[in-house]
Formats: C-alpha cells, structure tokens, sequence
C-alpha cells in the first residue's frame, strides 16, 4: 500500500492525496489551488495522475480546496463513483455551480483583457454531472470503494457534513488503518458537533493550519463580535464580513441572533448579500440532525438563521442598491478570502471610510486581498483600482472552523490513545511556518512526524 502527496503538501490549498492499494488507485479530496492566480491556474489545469487510473475518489468535505477540482476530473473523463456525506453532497451541489460560474465568469474577464480565448477550468455542465456520480453515506457507516479499500466518515466538526476519513486497507495479507483528519474543527463551535477522532489508526494525514497558533476561547468571541458592531453602528459606519457562504455566515448569523435577543447589540440591519449563503443556509435547515443538542439555543429555537433583522439578498439591484443605503448596518458576503464575488464590490465602496469596519472571521491564504486587508497594508487594489485602507481591520480568529495548535495536539492525543500501533504522523493543508512549527511541537510530545513535499511516496 502506497500513499502519494499531491496538493496541500507544504501549502494549505488543492487538497489531494493519491492511495494505491492492490493495483487500485484512490483520490482523498480532489480540491482547487487558491492564490497566486497565474501560479494557481496551472496547478488547477494538472491532473495528479491519468484521469482512467483514477478507481475512486473520497471527498472529505464540500470546501472549494477540497473538491472544486472534481468537475475538472469529470470534464477530464472522470465516470466513476465519488464518495461524501449527504450533507457534503448537498453542499456540493451549491458550490460547485458556484464555482463553475466564477471560472466562465472569470475566463470572459480574462478573455476581453487579454484578447486571446480563454477556456474555463470547468463549466456548469461538468459540476452537474459530478452530482450524479456522487453517493452519499452518513457517519459511522463502512462502505467499500475498491477492493481491499473499505472507508467510515466520522464528523470532523468543521462545516456541516465534514468528515474525517477512516480507511481500512488491505493488502497481501496486512491490514493498515489510514486516519486522513482532513479540515478539523474546533471544540465548541456554535450549530455544529465537535470533532470525533477516529481510533485505532496506523499512519494519519493531519491538518496544520494553525500548526502554529492558538485561537482566543470560542466564548470570548461572541463578546467580541457584539463590541465590532456596537462600536461601528455608533460611529455610523458599516460592518463588512467577507466569510465563506457555507460555516463562517451561518454562525455569525446565529450569533447575532443570540446578540439581537439578548439585546446586546443595536438592532440595525444585517444583509446577508450572497445567494450562495442563501442557498448553504437552506442546506443547513435540511439536516438538523447534525447540529449540537447540547447548545441551548439549537435545542429551543426553531428558526435558528432567520429573525427580523436579518435579510437575505438574492438579487443584484439589491446587493447594488447597498451602495447607496444610509445609516449602519452588517454585510455578510462571499467569498472567504475576498477574492471575488459580492464582497469585493462592498470593499470598494467602504474600505476607504473610516467610519467601517472590515471584520475578518476566517482564514486567509497568501497572496489574497482578505491577507492583505490583514496585514494592513495601506493601499489596496480594489476592481482595479487602487484605494487607501482606511476602515478598521479587526481580525476575530476564534471564529475559524479550523482547530488551532492545542485543539489539533488534543485531536491526535484522542487518536494515540486508542491506535497501540501508530506509526507516523504526516502533516498536510498548512503553510510551510505552521507545519514546521506544529511538528516541533508534536515531535517533542513523542510523535513521529513528517512534513511531505508534493510526489512524496510512502509505502506503509
Ligand atoms: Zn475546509
């Protein structure tokens, strides 16, 4: 049995990894690089091996850096089945036509910018099709993907129908568990469960995002949100929040639901500006049964996401028509990153007042305009123009769905103590300082720990 690193090796996007066991070969995650758009887009347009000795693929989670490069695999010849939770393939669905739209969107922009024809990385037809070869399976069920590949999802905690990944390999009479953690979440984030390490495992794949940081308590962070908008609402300004359509916005959305009914917060209007977010929202309230019955507010109110103050807006003359709206208000818009879609317009239109807030409450990768919003830099190029950052940053960590050191050394503390045979534990989906720092970290708690570059073979 081999395992091959391919993408998120030494960086935190295009989540890939190849599994060979008896002359099959297994995709975990199939997942789209972000950043650097040139520098990306040839990654994006490089298929890890040949699409015919491609025998599966076990997608962990509905996040673009995990499976937006499926409807790429398809358009490639791709036919076969594609494993996920129901709620994954839910959220898929949303998201890769999202995502299909942004790439045609995106190759008409290039296409009248540079004059020459540029073909879309995918287009909707394909990420339709990757529905239909999609099977879902909830947690805790076993199924067979090749032979002598059996996986089970257990809940990652990290977006709604996050896994992590359990496969039982076996190969010329040996037996080995593969625990692939995938995204992790934190313990206590608000609507979902926390995360479940898997037991028993031999070798692990383990995320490293924060590999080198610890979030502020999760319960400090409502707190700390009501301030942002009590503060912004009083200086008359606007409360920007570029967050993913799928996790980040629906929490916000629950807390300031909590805020609003506490009255900790002034009652201005809250604009949920993303159709996508609409769409995810409306996934949500289609599984309640993977939301945390131990949070109060989950157990005694019905309609968690929808309250007077907030509204959905679907349509573009209303996005627009923010613009020009008077007084205080809170826009939740995608993408995460602020690298495209609604939230970039609203920047331009509020970064350079000082009365605003931009509020981050999500990771951000290298070489996007949400990590250069962080790293307040003074000017900042907006729709291709440039424009001084006059707005308050403020940066609110403890609402990421990624674990951060401790919970992550906590997570694996809970596979070690129940997998006698582990052997090495391989850190993926984190940049280069925070990988480096987490296996120092991990290595002095006893742990053997590699830090795989992209085409690193290993047999086990
Ligand atoms: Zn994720």
């Amino acid at each position: 049995m081999e395992l091959e690193f391919y993408g998120a090796a030494r960086e935190v996007t295009g989540s890939c990894h190849i599994l060979r066991v008896n002359g099959r070969t297994v995709l975990l995650d199939c997942g789209m690089f972000q950043g650097r758009r040139v520098e990306s887009d040839e990654k994006n347009r490089t298929l890890p091996i040949p699409v015919d000795e491609i025998d599966a693929v076990v997608l962990s989670h509905a996040h673009i850096d995990h499976s937006g490069r499926l409807p790429f695999l398809v358009s490639r010849g791709y036919d076969k089945t594609i494993w996920a939770t129901p709620a994954t393939r839910d959220l898929c669905a949303i998201m890769l036509a999202d995502s299909a739209h942004i790439q045609e969107q995106d190759a008409r922009f290039y296409a009248k910018r540079s004059k020459q024809a540029v073909f879309p990385l995918y287009s909707m037809r394909e990420a339709t099709r990757v529905l239909e070869l999609m099977v879902g399976v909830p947690y805790g069920r076993t199924f067979d993907v090749v032979p002598g590949v059996r996986v089970t999802y257990v809940d990652a905690g990290h977006i709604l129908g996050s896994a992590s990944v359990v496969v039982d390999c076996s190969e010329k009479g040996s037996d080995r568990r593969l625990i692939f953690s995938a995204d992790v979440g934190r313990y206590g984030l608000p609507i979902i469960r926390d995360p479940q390490p898997p037991s028993g495992g031999d070798i692990v794949l383990l995320e490293s995002t924060y590999g080198d940081r610890d979030h502020p308590p999760i319960e400090d962070m409502r707190g700390a949100l009501a301030k942002v908008v009590t503060e912004t609402a009083a200086r008359g300004g606007r409360v920007l929040i570029p967050a993913f359509a799928v996790g980040r916005t629906q929490e916000i959305i629950y807390d300031l639901h909590i805020l609003a009914r506490e009255k900790r917060i002034p009652p201005i209007p809250i604009y949920v500006d993303s159709p996508l977010a609409i769409d995810t929202t409306s996934v949500f309230e289609l599984h309640p049964d993977l939301f945390d019955q131990t949070e109060d507010f989950v157990r005694e109110v019905n309609e968690l996401f929808r309250f007077d103050l907030v509204h959905y807006t679907r349509d573009v003359t209303e996005s627009k028509a923010l613009n020009s709206a008077q007084g205080p208000m809170i826009i939740i818009a995608a993408s995460g990153m602020a690298e495209a879609g609604r939230i970039v317009h609203h920047l331009a239109n509020g970064v350079s007042d000082p009365r605003n807030t931009v509020l981050i409450v999500g990771f951000q990768a290298e070489h996007t305009l949400g990590r250069r919003i962080v790293e307040r830099q003074p000017m900042l190029r907006l729709l291709g123009e440039e424009q001084p950052l006059r707005a308050e940053v403020v940066v609110l960590n403890g609402y990421s769905a990624h674990a951060d050191r401790t919970e992550l050394a906590r997570w694996l503390g809970d596979v070690r103590r129940t997998s006698p045979a582990l052997g090495t534990v391989y850190l993926v989906h984190g940049e280069v300082s925070a990988q480096d720092a987490l296996r120092e970290q991990l290595s002095s708690d006893g742990y053997k720990v590699e830090t795989p570059t992209p085409r690193t073979r290993v047999s086990f």
